[in-house]
């Protein structure tokens, strides 16, 4: 059983629902304990409505994460008396229902900081004021409330990553995770026909299918829930531990997840933050069209093993390391095939785990000079080739992830079209037969992009002469933080500055 917060008192008549959409866990979290503070009932509830929780891009992996997660909350209801229950259809529809049916005096749910939600949420706290039922929202999504650091930066988000610690630091540190709610006054009433009514559906039922075999094989097991969730972090803590001994906070991740923090700020009164157009803090790049490159791109069909094993990582698993993220967005945009950032967001929302509507965009913007950055500076592309050596110098994620290469020689690994005909007989991988030729020529396709993005430079000079630089970041150290070149701009980094002109043909 785990340890328990101080008891709470009930009040006979009052009863409460908490509702989940992002947050789905027991432990610290401030607007459950809410919800059964004072009350004598209690109703854990999670709604589908075709958008929650990012279901409306989410692909076969990110859906059965999902049911997961919400498995693994059900289990731990079910350890405490209880049940989740599920619904299917608008929220306010449902709660209107609910409220009546269930005799509800209290609603709760979790701050989802993000625009997309605003309007459904203001239609949920209008419909409990005209109902007379008490709506609680708090703010555990995020470290701090992304308004105050917007409030305290004097009303507009802070334009870089330090201004952004600026601010945060004089709002202090962010509150101590709550203990495990005390459940023992309050009752969740559980029907014995329970599942009949509000269980949880499976993937057949939501009509999700996999994209390809081995999905369903599941070749790794990042299983969904705040059980593993919380195992996982335990075991990341202990390492932090060893790696930095001494530290009071588990550094490398705090520092992490202030990354996730500025994206979420950044993003919370634009609603076209997922999008170029219009949108506020993007810049307008003429990006090309070509549905045969994205389609290569997004099936790891690229001919660069780098890339392709990449994508196959993200397309079986799930989940790709922030290197190999960068690696495949910057050879999408501005690198290689110069096609629109919101292309990838898309692929990445749909196979991506942890794909979230802020950091998602935030970072696609980032990596193709979008924004973030000092005006269009994007002062070198990763070559597909040097940046995977350097990355993986024994060539075992490309041999894992693209078993037909697992015979080439080392040496040709990462450019595996230079290996001689006899070669590639001895490794049975014929180039253009069992593994595509490269798509395009990197020092041709990278050098015009260069020359676009210069292109798009001048015009913008010339519109403005001091262009005015939107978002940027604070220094080189920050750059090199975020890319996780470490001494980026040392002259030790000549190895990784190479990209551009490292002949791959
Ligand atoms: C093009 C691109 C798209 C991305 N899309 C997403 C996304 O949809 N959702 C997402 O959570 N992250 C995204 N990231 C950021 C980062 O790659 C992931 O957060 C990180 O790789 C997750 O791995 P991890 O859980 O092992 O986190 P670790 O690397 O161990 O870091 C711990 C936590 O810190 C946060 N974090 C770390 N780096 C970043 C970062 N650069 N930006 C924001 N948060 C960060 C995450 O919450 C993460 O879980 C993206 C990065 C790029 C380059």
């Amino acid at each position: 059983m785990p340890p328990t917060g101080t008891a709470i008192s009930s009040t006979p008549g009052q009863v409460a629902i908490h509702w989940y959409r992002h947050g789905l866990r027991i432990h610290d979290n401030p607007s459950l304990h809410a919800a059964i503070s004072g009350s004598a009932e209690l109703y854990p509830v999670f709604i589908f409505d075709g958008d929650v929780a990012g279901t409306n891009t989410a692909g076969f992996n990110r859906m059965r994460f999902l049911l997961e997660c919400l498995q693994d909350l059900d289990e731990s209801f079910k350890k405490v008396g209880g049940r989740l229950f599920i619904f299917h259809g608008k929220p306010k529809a449902v709660f209107t229902r609910l409220f009546e049916e269930w005799g509800v005096t209290k609603l709760t749910f979790e701050q989802d900081p993000e625009p997309i939600w605003k309007a459904r949420d203001n239609e949920i706290k209008e419909l409990c004021h005209e109902k007379g039922v008490t709506c609680i929202e708090c703010i555990s999504h995020t470290l701090w409330d992304p308004k105050q650091i917007i409030e305290e930066n004097g009303g507009c988000p802070p334009l870089t990553y330090e201004i952004f610690r600026q601010v945060t630091s004089v709002l202090g540190p962010p509150k101590m995770p709550l203990a495990f709610p005390d459940f023992s006054k309050i009752k969740i009433p559980v029907q014995h026909n329970h599942a009949e009514l509000y269980g949880i559906p499976s993937l057949q039922d939501l009509d999700v299918k996999p994209d390809c075999q081995e999905q369903l094989e599941r070749v790794h097991e990042w299983v969904g829930g705040e059980t593993k969730g919380r195992e996982l972090l335990g075991v990341r803590i202990k390492l932090e531990r060893k790696v930095y001994p001494g530290a009071a906070t588990p550094h490398s991740i705090y520092g992490q997840l202030l990354w996730r923090e500025y994206f979420y700020t950044m993003s919370v009164d634009n609603e076209k933050y997922d999008i170029m157009e219009g949108n506020p803090i993007c810049l307008n790049i003429p990006w090309s069209v070509n549905p045969k490159y994205l389609e290569q791109w997004t099936k790891g069909e690229t001919g660069y093993p780098w890339i392709d094993a990449i994508m196959k990582q993200l397309l079986l698993e799930g989940w790709i390391h922030h290197v190999c993220r960068h690696a495949v967005a910057c050879f999408l945009t501005r690198g290689d095939l110069w096609i629109n950032w919101e292309e990838g967001l898309k692929v990445f929302s749909k196979y991506l785990l942890d794909a979230d509507w802020s950091v998602n965009a935030g970072n696609w913007m980032w990596v193709s000079s979008s924004a973030f950055e000092e005006v269009l500076q994007c002062p070198r592309c990763y070559c597909p080739v040097m940046y995977g050596r350097k990355m993986d110098p024994k060539g075992e994620y490309i041999r894992r992830y693209l078993p037909v290469l697992k015979d080439m020689p080392l040496r040709y690994l990462f450019e595996p079209w230079k290996a001689p005909r006899d070669m590639q007989e001895k490794a049975s991988c014929i180039v253009g037969k069992d593994y595509p030729e490269p798509m395009v020529d990197h020092k041709k396709a990278s050098a015009y992009c260069k020359k676009m993005m210069e292109e798009v430079k001048n015009i913008l000079k010339r519109m403005d002469p001091e262009i005015s630089p939107h978002c940027a970041p604070s220094n080189t150290d920050e750059v090199s933080h975020y890319t996780w070149i470490p001494n980026y701009h040392t002259g030790k980094e000549k190895a990784c500055m190479m990209e551009v002109d490292h002949d791959c043909n």
